[in-house]
């Protein structure tokens, strides 16, 4: 609905400003304030709600109305409802209003970088630290995007999850020391080495699991066509594990006092030639393992053997990558990430905040 009106920051004979009221469910009927964006957008709000969710709100609707000579002023009334003038936008606003209501759109309006940051510098202003799932679901979005950034906008505004979160994705971007984000100028160069040492810690946790350890393959049957004998003299090799390194299903050699195996050659050569391991440091993540494109030259040598029970590789080698693809997302997952933040109680850290400058809920006129 549209409401054509003089808006209280609009001068005496200017151009009435479009009022529009948001949608639901910020347009509820029993709701106790309006909240209006900066771009003329009113929103219902429940005290009981915000106050429950912002100690800063709270503390803005319990003020008792201002009085002028004896008589209370308010600046603007609709529907009954005191108006406040908020200095947000309406997609800030909006963002902001979920989290405090607990409640939200099926599907929020996409965010660009700028927009997140707006959100969250409006989280940390009104010291709402309980954020909606399908906000912080948003804030993901944009991380998939830009995680350095996000990363960046989380570590200012002290936003645990979404910098872990956004920390973990910036694990898909190889050229992380590349980043040229501008918002890197919000952290610190300790939060950004946080970073880089983060990614150094599972690129070798990630790169290890190919090269060198093999303790999440228990067993013959993880190994494609992986057998105590060798089916195959054409594409399959003998391997002799160390002691510590006993995959179940293998053989004790007796004259070496060793396990031994046979496996394809294509398959022990994916694991140790350095290919993997170099893709794995790139990119210390799953994903890289199931990349189609990287796994081609395997899967191509896979097919080549004449023994055409051997071919069936292929298919046991995707489910194989399935699995070590898993193993390293768990390993990668044990990385611990280096914080460095301030700890303090949520009452010191009101005080810290920057001062919120609130329009006034009753304006003198
Ligand atoms: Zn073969």
């Amino acid at each position: 609905m549209v409401n054509l009106q003089e808006s209280s920051d609009t001068q005496a004979g200017s151009t009435p400003v479009e009022i529009r009221d948001a949608d639901p469910p910020f347009n509820h009927s029993t709701a106790d304030f309006i909240f209006r964006s900066r771009d003329h957008v009113d929103f219902r709000v429940h005290k009981a709600l915000v106050s429950l969710a912002s100690p800063s709100f709270d503390g803005l609707l319990s003020l008792p109305p201002p009085i002028t000579d004896g008589i209370v002023s308010i600046n603007e009334v609709k529907d009954g409802l005191p108006v406040i003038p908020f200095p947000e936008d309406q997609q800030t606003l909006l963002y902001l209003l979920c989290s405090c209501h607990g409640f939200a759109p099926d599907v929020l309006p996409p965010l660009t970088v700028q927009g997140l940051k707006s959100v969250c510098a409006a989280h940390d202003k009104y010291v709402i630290t309980a954020i909606h799932p399908r906000v912080h679901d948003t804030f993901i979005s944009v991380a998939k995007e830009d995680p350095v950034a996000v990363y960046a906008i989380a570590c200012h505004y002290r936003m645990d999850k979404l910098m872990l979160a956004a920390a973990k994705l910036s694990l898909l971007e190889p050229a992380l020391h590349l980043s040229h984000s501008p918002e890197l100028g919000l952290i610190t160069g300790l939060q950004y080495s946080n970073l880089i040492h983060y990614h150094q810690e599972c690129k070798e946790v990630a790169a290890n699991f190919a090269s060198k350890d093999w303790s999440w393959c228990h067993s013959l049957s993880d190994v494609p066509l992986g057998q105590a004998t060798s089916a195959c003299p054409t594409c399959r090799t003998q391997l002799i594990l160390e002691p510590t390194t006993v995959v179940n299903g293998s053989v004790l050699d007796g004259n070496t006092g060793k396990y031994i195996f046979y496996a394809p050659s294509w398959w022990f050569q994916f694991l140790t030639d350095g290919t993997t391991s170099a893709k794995l440091k790139e990119t210390p993540c799953g994903s890289a393992i199931r990349d189609r494109a990287f796994l081609a030259p395997v899967l191509k040598k896979a097919v080549s053997c004449a023994n055409v029970e051997c071919r069936l590789g292929v298919p046991e080698m995707l489910d194989f990558c399935d699995r070590f693809a898993a193993a390293v997302d768990e390993a990668v997952s044990r990385v611990r990430f280096l914080r460095i933040l301030l700890r303090l109680p949520y009452t010191c850290l009101i005080l810290l905040r920057r001062q919120v400058t609130f329009p006034t809920a009753y304006p003198n006129t």
